[in-house]
């Protein structure tokens, strides 16, 4: 088996062989804020635990890269997610061009990013797009 690490400490917690987006709710304001950080952006407080953040929620923006960065292949669609906690979360959209649209539903999944020459599997999150049932009005 390949060694492993996870892209941005304290950002995913394995739970029975799962990944697990994680954030932290401050205990003094309530907040929620990602990534996990030991003091809350909001109000400074240094009272809060991790929790596990909501799968599904909708682009708020997002921007497509047409060039390589570093380990990513383009295009590279970089968004923003609003979860319903109320917490904005950057990550990378994978999804067709053709279908993007502020306000979709993504959800996120997590996995390998890329890998390493020495083989090394760079664990992450990224968002996919909610399977929507076709016909109807929406
Ligand atoms: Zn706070």
């Amino acid at each position: 088996m390949n060694n492993q690490i996870i892209f941005y400490p304290g950002t995913l917690d394995e739970k029975d062989g799962k990944f697990i987006q994680m954030g932290n709710k401050c205990k003094s304001c309530g907040k929620t804020s990602f990534p996990a950080v030991e003091l809350c952006p909001f109000c400074c407080s240094d009272n809060g635990e991790k929790v596990p953040l909501s799968t599904v929620g909708t682009v708020f923006s997002f921007s497509v890269t047409r060039v390589p960065v570093g380990p990513y292949k383009p295009p590279i669609i970089g968004a923003y997610i609003d979860l319903p906690e109320g917490t904005r979360v950057f990550g990378q959209l994978q999804a067709n061009e053709e279908e993007l649209k502020t306000g979709m539903k993504v959800k996120v999944e997590t996995g390998v990013l890329w890998t390493e020459k020495d083989g090394t599997e760079v664990l992450g999150y990224y968002y996919v797009p909610v399977e929507t049932k076709h016909g109807g009005a929406e």
